[in-house]
């Protein structure tokens, strides 16, 4: 009689350009979740969200296939062992996931499985490249972007696999249901609804969307957040719904030199990843270790009114509105609210770090942290700690008629610029006839930028070369 493989997906939530499952196909298969109870760094509420309507779509799409998907939870090596057991699984097959927990975890699972002879395989499929296969000429990480990326662009890459032919395993095996998981928020799933779709099928929708109406004007739209012009494909990224391997075979096919900015965006999310696996401090640590002096004010109200899109400074807090209602929020938009977390409310990133995790879609323990770290000034090719970005100078710029400030905050739908972008100034008939009383429909400013930006550069100077 045949036995099974165990597929155990955990961030590769797809049929194609999957080499475990390339790899698990030449047996009868058996596709396993496990909900990791032992994870530090289990997925926020709104990944959770995501979570679930990726694994309901997946089901079905390896159902369809005759391959039966079940869901167990716990840890997972206990989860593993009793697998093996239930089924006399032959082999185990997984793709690489690169958080700290996550690799010791892997490892401890494969020693075991290694010492009862029993096959367990990982494979290279959410990267471009693996961490430890690009260098610098003294054999060191690369802390510097420029140069990882002359090493990716120098690389050659493999074409995406194809779904392999399927066979699943016979004989029934029990599984939990999703739904007692309770991954769904009980009132928030209502805004991600409207504007995600998750699962493959919908990933790549969204690449050929990006291809056929976007890429061209990339590179010079896609510091406009009213622009809608960047691919949205984040959160497809994280779960492993797509590859950045088909994207970049797609998108450099399609679009040759063209397509090079949007290209050297998946090179920030593959140098995140090295980052990340060299220095598995950095989601709770500065890299410049000079950054824990930093004299931080913890005020619990200050980081409230920064969640909760009510700083007083207009493009932050439609930024964060649509974080809290979306789970998506605009580069540009997320580099202005951090710095304006770090830098006028002198609030340590972490906190940032972690409302992010929480509350947004794409929540990705490498891209979440290394970015935190690059505005904060403490990261690898971090900005220098004095580039403090104005709110408003960068309200005029990128977003200059306010289109993107009036989706976000109704409230300041009549005003238009130049005081849509600082209401505080705006003269009192202005505001009046714009229905803006300052203090009760909107607020006033809760730091004054000028005052901010002098208190964070005298608490900054401690880090100083
Ligand atoms: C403070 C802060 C926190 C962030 N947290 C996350 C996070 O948790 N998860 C996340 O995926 N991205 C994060 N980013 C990076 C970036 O903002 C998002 O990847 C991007 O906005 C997603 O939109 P998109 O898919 O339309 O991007 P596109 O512009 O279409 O880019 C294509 C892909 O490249 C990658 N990418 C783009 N910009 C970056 C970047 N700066 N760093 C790393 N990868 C990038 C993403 O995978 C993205 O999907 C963060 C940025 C900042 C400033």
């Amino acid at each position: 009689m045949s036995v099974p493989a165990i597929l155990w997906l955990r961030q590769d939530l797809r049929l194609e350009d999957n080499p475990a499952l390339q790899a698990a196909s030449s047996n009868p298969l058996i596709a396993l979740y496990i909900w990791d109870e032992k994870d530090p760094r289990s997925p926020g509420g709104a990944s959770r969200w995501w979570l679930h309507k990726s694994l309901y779509v997946l089901k079905q799409s390896y159902e369809e296939r005759g391959v039966q998907f079940i869901f167990r939870r716990g840890n997972p090596l206990d989860v593993l062992k009793k697998l093996v057991d239930e089924t006399k699984a032959c082999s185990i097959y997984w793709n690489r996931c690169y958080e700290p927990y996550a690799i010791k975890r892997d490892q401890e699972i494969k020693s075991y499985f290694k010492e009862k002879n029993l096959l367990c395989q990982s494979f290279k499929g959410v990267l471009l490249i693996e961490p430890w296969e690009v260098h610098t000429k003294s054999k060191e990480p690369y802390r510097v972007f420029t140069p990882f990326w002359k090493s990716l662009q120098s690389s050659s890459f493999s074409r995406p696999l194809p779904t392999p032919r399927l066979q699943g395993w016979k004989t029934q095996v029990a599984s939990e249901s999703l739904e007692e998981w309770g991954l769904l928020p009980i009132l928030w799933g209502k805004g991600l609804e409207q504007i995600w779709q998750p699962g493959e099928k919908q990933a790549h929708v969204k690449l050929k969307q990006f291809l056929k109406d976007k890429v061209e004007d990339y590179a010079c739209k896609r510091d406009y957040p009213s622009e809608n012009i960047t691919s949205l494909l984040s959160p497809h990224l994280h779960w492993g719904e797509i590859t950045p391997l088909q994207i970049w075979n797609c998108v450099s096919y399609a679009h040759g030199e063209k397509a090079i900015p949007f290209l050297r965006q998946l090179g920030w999310r593959e140098f995140s990843y090295h980052l990340l696996f060299h220095f598995p401090e950095l989601p709770s640590k500065p890299m410049r270790s000079s950054f824990v002096h930093i004299p931080w004010e913890v005020d619990l109200e200050a980081l409230k009114a920064w969640q909760k899109g009510q700083t007083g400074y207009p493009l932050v807090d439609a930024g964060m509105r649509e974080l809290w209602q979306t789970g998506g929020m605009h580069n540009r938009v997320r580099m202005i609210v951090a710095s304006f977390l770090v830098k006028d409310l002198l609030l340590p990133w972490q906190l940032g770090e972690e409302w992010f995790w929480d509350t947004l879609v794409d929540a990705d323990l490498a891209n979440n942290a290394v970015n935190w770290q690059w505005v904060a000034g403490c990261g690898a090719d971090a900005a220098p700690y004095y580039r403090i970005f104005n709110p408003v100078l960068q309200s005029q710029r990128f977003d200059p008629q306010g289109a993107y400030i009036k989706q976000w905050i109704p409230e300041l739908k009549d005003l238009n610029p130049p005081h849509i972008h600082c209401p505080w100034q705006a003269p009192s008939e202005i505001l009046h006839k714009a229905k803006v009383k300052l203090g009760v429909t909107y607020p006033f400013p809760i730091v004054d930028h000028a005052l901010a930006r002098k208190r964070a550069l005298a608490a900054f100077r401690i880090v100083s070369p």
